[in-house]
């Protein structure tokens, strides 16, 4: 059982190893957002902490997000990482509903908004919790190491999405990151592009490493770090 605490009286962050997802509770519904690593009961999670109907909604297809995708009937993510992050290959049975950016979802005196912002997924997304000011940022803005090599990444996108969330940083007062430390002051999609940038424009060798059987180069910049292509 994931160890799980309460980010208000309305929000739980659902600790699952060396990633979390979150339950946002609204008047009538309840979102979960994101399914875990190796987690297939996060329906029943879910519904151990709201007597509210629960949907899921992703904020992208990597394996670490969408363990549990299995213990709903249907799932809120893009088209894009749906089909592009095999999600659609290993859970056959879940129905898609496509989401796309500006979409938002009313749970009852509580409003989550889908930004999209491409880059370490095709289909990657944040979600602005509206009424809270709190932007769930998925794996894109973290103070840990962002994954960034494979064919389904894109740093020209990357650095766009960056922009567009640092464009409305007037609507958020916080951003909860998927991994590392949970909660981040506003400004720091600012700080993963200033270390995006220091990464790319430095010229360093970085150190190689291996991860999940790949080999990357880690780059560790001021606020972040980046797993990227050799
Ligand atoms: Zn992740």
């Amino acid at each position: 059982m994931p160890d799980i605490f309460k980010m208000d009286d309305a929000t739980y962050r659902i600790e699952n190893e060396f990633v979390r997802f979150f339950l946002v509770v609204g008047n009538e519904k309840a979102a979960l957002i994101d399914s875990g690593f190796n987690c297939a009961d996060a329906k029943s999670i879910a519904d151990s902490l709201t007597d509210k109907p629960v949907i899921l909604i992703n904020t992208h297809g990597d394996g670490d997000h969408t363990s549990g995708t299995g213990s709903f009937d249907e799932i809120y993510m893009t088209e894009e990482d749906f089909y592009g992050c095999g999600v659609a290959e290993r859970f056959p049975e879940v129905k898609l509903c496509k989401i796309g950016d500006g979409e938002e979802f009313d749970l009852g005196g509580r409003t989550l908004r889908i930004i999209t912002i491409p880059g370490h997924t095709d289909g990657s997304v944040a979600i602005l919790d509206v009424e809270n000011r709190r932007l769930f940022s998925g794996d894109s803005v973290q103070n840990g190491d962002i994954f960034m090599f494979g064919e389904k990444r894109n740093p020209e996108q990357f650095e766009a999405s960056l922009n567009k969330l640092i464009a409305i940083r007037s609507e958020y007062d916080s951003i909860v990151a998927s991994h590392s430390e949970p909660v981040l002051a506003a400004d720091y999609a600012e700080k993963v592009l200033e270390s995006w940038l220091e990464v790319r424009n430095s010229g360093k060798e970085y150190p190689v490493i291996d991860m999940h059987g790949s080999k990357v180069h880690s780059c560790k910049g001021a606020h972040c770090g980046f797993f990227l292509a050799i």
